[in-house]
């Protein structure tokens, strides 16, 4: 059995019941396959995929909290400190009942090759807890990032380990744990990232995923001699990222038509009004069946149903796996050019085969959205520099780090005789970098 089906199959045996983490190590391992393939001797002497797929460390905690009414509630959270061999962990916090160990593993995993593509010295990880802050009051959100950051900040530092923002963890958040965090640590530095402007954030970070991932597929089309302008787009998602994407595309002249969040979704022939859009979700904090109100032209839907609207290019930013190989022949018979990820591995794995195979442009998410970590590294860098960069700085610092990581997984891709499959161009890309950097440091 060759090396990657042997590691592959100890990852599904080891890590039982973690069907999310098995998929994104089986992605990553199965194209990185050549390269394994020319160093096998080597790479099984040092049990490199071994060392590669297990965490460094994870951390499990207890997350006691009092709601309003004096009820204690007790969630868990976790950091998985995946890979530093280029860089201290990096990477976000999810608020989600559906987080559990498998989910943050998965998300580490990916964020090592993520952070990599960045070209900038952060290495891999994620944490969350299974706590749900929809419905939960200010002063409720507030006990329990507090009582998380109570734990967490034995292992967290500004040289060693600095989380950021996710799913359900907004500036809100961010802005409760930062304060813990100093109070019990005494220390005013750049632990987290995504923090408010005047305690050390940086501008255009709110923006970055959304903005960067439009960059990168600008900078796609334009090598495939496709313009923006004028295309349609479909979008997923109603947070952080679905509502910079839908901004930015409308500002490079396209037409975002749809919006979703988890209860329904949006269909606007004019165009997403992004105003409204913001003044609902960032403001508001309310469902989208808001929108309407705004927008009497629109239609509103009940359930899941982006990918049935034509579009030209399809960009999803709510979550894991929402479009399904369905989705997929969907997209292609109503002729989408490119689907290029916003929310991390939003494709199941049937429905990225079939993009391949049918000639769509199709970019992973650990490419196409780390603008967000990317532009989290540069806040890293104003906190430790403590001057603040203009937002025209950062924004034009994020846009030619994008440019660059595209050229990079084409590039990666094109090396190995796999033009055009940004799959395995990225993953190529991301692995070689931590690779170089694991081999010089030995086997720690
Ligand atoms: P937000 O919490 O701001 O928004 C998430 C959006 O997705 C919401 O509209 C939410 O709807 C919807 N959603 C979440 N879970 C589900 C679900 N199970 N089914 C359907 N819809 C769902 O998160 P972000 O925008 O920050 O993150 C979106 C994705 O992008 C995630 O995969 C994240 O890991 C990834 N990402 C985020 C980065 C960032 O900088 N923020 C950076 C890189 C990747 P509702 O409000 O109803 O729950």
């Amino acid at each position: 059995m060759s090396y990657v089906d042997e590691v592959i199959e100890q990852v599904v045996s080891q890590n039982p019941n973690e069907p999310e983490f098995h998929q994104a190590v089986k992605e990553v391992l199965e194209s990185i396959r050549v390269v394994v393939d020319q160093n096998e001797e080597q790479f099984r002497r040092d049990a490199l995929l071994e060392r590669l797929c297990n965490p460094e460390r994870q951390i499990k905690f207890r997350v006691p909290w009092i709601d309003d009414k004096g009820q204690v509630h007790v969630n868990t959270g976790y950091r998985v400190q995946f890979n530093s061999a280029i860089g201290p962990y990096k990477g976000g916090l999810r608020l989600h009942p559906s987080v559990n160990i498998g989910i943050i593993k998965f998300l580490g995993f990916e964020q090592i090759f993520k952070n990599s593509l960045t070209g900038l010295p952060i290495g891999g990880g994620k944490g969350g807890s299974d706590f749900d802050p929809k419905g939960k009051s200010d002063r409720e959100v507030m006990a329990f990032c507090q009582s998380f950051m109570s734990e967490l900040c034995k292992y967290i530092g500004a040289d060693t380990d600095v989380p950021a923002g996710d799913i359900g963890t907004g500036a809100r958040e961010i802005g409760y744990m930062f304060g813990q965090y100093k109070k019990l640590r005494g220390l005013f530095e750049g632990v987290l990232t995504g923090k408010g402007l005047s305690y050390g954030g940086s501008l255009a970070r709110t923006e970055a995923t959304g903005y960067g991932l439009l960059y990168l597929t600008e900078e796609m089309l334009k090598c495939h001699g496709v313009d923006m302008k004028g295309k349609t787009v479909t979008v997923s998602g109603a947070g952080n990222v679905a509502i910079y994407a839908i901004e930015k595309a409308e500002q490079m002249g396209a037409k975002p038509v749809t919006c979703s969040d988890s209860t329904g979704w949006v269909y606007d022939p004019d165009g997403i009004d992004v105003a409204a859009l913001k003044e609902i979700k960032e403001v508001k904090r309310q469902r989208l069946t808001e929108y309407k109100k705004y927008r009497p032209n629109s239609e509103y839907h009940e359930g899941k149903g982006v990918w049935t609207v034509k579009s030209d290019i399809a960009l999803p930013c709510a979550t894991q796996n929402e479009l399904d190989l369905e989705d997929a022949k969907m997209l292609v018979a109503n002729g989408v050019i490119a689907v290029c990820e916003g929310a991390n591995m939003p494709t199941t794995a049937e429905a990225t085969k079939y993009f391949q195979e049918n000639n769509v442009y199709f970019v992973p998410g650990k490419a196409a959205n780390a603008g967000g970590v990317a532009t989290s590294a540069l806040e890293m860098s104003q906190n430790s520099e403590r001057l603040s960069w203009s937002f025209e700085k950062v924004d034009g610092e994020l846009k030619g780090i994008m440019v660059r990581l595209y050229h990079n997984i084409d590039d990666a891709a094109k090396k190995y005789g796999f033009e055009g499959n940004y799959v395995v161009g990225a993953n190529i890309a991301g692995f070689e970098k931590v690779v170089d950097a694991m081999n010089a440091q030995g086997i720690v």
